[in-house]
């Protein structure tokens, strides 16, 4: 029997892209998602674009239960871990369903991995957990900072909690892959970002202006002490996360311990740079006014993506260009997401 990956969260933005890439390098996988911010119609599109599909468990993470079920009934070599909540304002309002979903969730997928005897786990960190550093670029060696919302916390805490495992038993082999800005979306415009009303993040909400959705972006501050102002970040193609994730999973079953790796560019761009690429890639007048600083937001934030290069021989390849052209077409070929009625 081939490998089976569990991919938790496997439905979502990032899950369906890295799902896609799995099953075309021969992968078997196994999604388990409770769709609370997602459709199944990612899995159906992601059949069409490679000719194979996943196999699909609508369930929780939470739901010890089922997991269980899910490892005694299967081979499942490794876990790539994306479910979770991940809205940074929604975290402030209702911390309990963040601490619950991200902490409780991942506790318990540790605990029925262990009790299965599955000790090879990918987690979806994020840049967050830096805090607010001093010097650019952000290198792994950086200590971890204070995050300001309870989402960043919750993904310190299970970056800390799985430390903590791996230090308890030699056998887990544990990558935390700390994401900068995923954006773009798979090049067919078949699968792509389908955020849940009103867009959190800067791309989707661009996108959601030049298309004429809503009116006009509120760019956070001009103030920043920045090349114009604005706020800089270190966006990466969600296709080269998919291939980050192959290459961490690669190299983690070859080992055993935490390995942290950044997933960046390296490059930092502006709020105002991504406003004039991305009215490039549309041949659309982005409108935008800009309004106060957003109360967290730090002022620049780019990788140093050099331990990946050499640890994972993984670079993100995709232009920003490419970035903006496949966001656009997908925002195209799906004005409303997945439900297209
Ligand atoms: P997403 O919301 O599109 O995907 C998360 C998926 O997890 C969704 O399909 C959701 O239905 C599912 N899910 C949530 N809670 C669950 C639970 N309790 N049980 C089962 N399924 C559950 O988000 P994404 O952008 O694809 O992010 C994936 C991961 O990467 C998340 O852990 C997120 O925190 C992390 N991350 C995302 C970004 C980003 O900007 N997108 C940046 C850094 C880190
Ligand atoms: N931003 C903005 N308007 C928006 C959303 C975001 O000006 O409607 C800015 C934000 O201040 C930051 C950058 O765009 O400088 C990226 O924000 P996003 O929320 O996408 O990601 P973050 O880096 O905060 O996780």
């Amino acid at each position: 029997m081939a490998h089976q990956i569990l991919v938790t969260g496997g439905a979502g933005y990032i899950g369906s892209h890295t799902t896609l890439a799995l099953l075309e390098a021969g992968f078997e996988v196994i999604v388990l998602d409770n769709l609370c911010n997602s459709s199944a119609e990612s899995l159906r599109r992601v059949k069409l674009i490679c000719g194979k599909a996943p196999t699909f468990i609508h369930g929780d993470i939470r739901d010890r239960i089922l997991i269980d079920k899910v490892f005694a009934e299967n081979k499942i070599s490794a876990v790539l871990h994306f479910a979770g909540l991940k809205a940074v304002g929604e975290s402030v309002r209702e911390p309990l369903d963040y601490y619950d979903n991200n902490v409780t969730g991942s506790v318990t997928l540790c605990q029925a991995m262990s009790q299965a005897g599955v000790y090879t786990l990918v987690f979806s960190s994020s840049a967050t957990v830096y805090g607010e550093p001093l010097q650019m670029p952000i290198s792994e060696e950086f200590p971890t900072g204070v995050p300001t919302n309870p989402y960043g916390r919750s993904k310190l805490m299970v970056e800390e909690l799985l430390q903590d495992l791996a230090k308890s038993d030699p056998r887990w082999s544990i990558a935390l892959l700390r994401y900068f800005n995923p954006v773009g979306a798979h090049p067919s415009g078949m699968i792509g970002e389908d955020p849940n009303g009103l867009p959190n993040n800067l791309l989707p909400y661009v996108s959601q202006v030049a298309i004429g959705k809503l009116k006009e972006l509120s760019v956070f501050g001009d103030d920043y002490p920045t090349q114009d102002g604005t706020g800089v970040r270190d966006y990466i193609h969600v296709q080269d996360l998919a291939e980050g994730h192959m290459s961490a999973l690669r190299a983690i079953v070859q080992k055993t311990g935490v390995d942290i790796w950044n997933l960046g560019t390296g490059t930092g761009y502006s709020v105002l740079e991504m406003i004039r690429a991305f009215e490039k890639a549309s041949d659309r007048t982005v409108a935008y006014q800009v309004v106060e600083r957003r109360s967290g937001d730090i002022a620049e934030c780019w990788a140093d993506p050099s331990k990946a290069a050499h640890e994972l021989e993984w670079k993100a390849k995709n232009s920003l260009e490419a970035m903006m052209n496949d966001t656009w077409r997908w925002q195209v070929n799906n004005p409303n997401g997945y439900v297209n009625d």
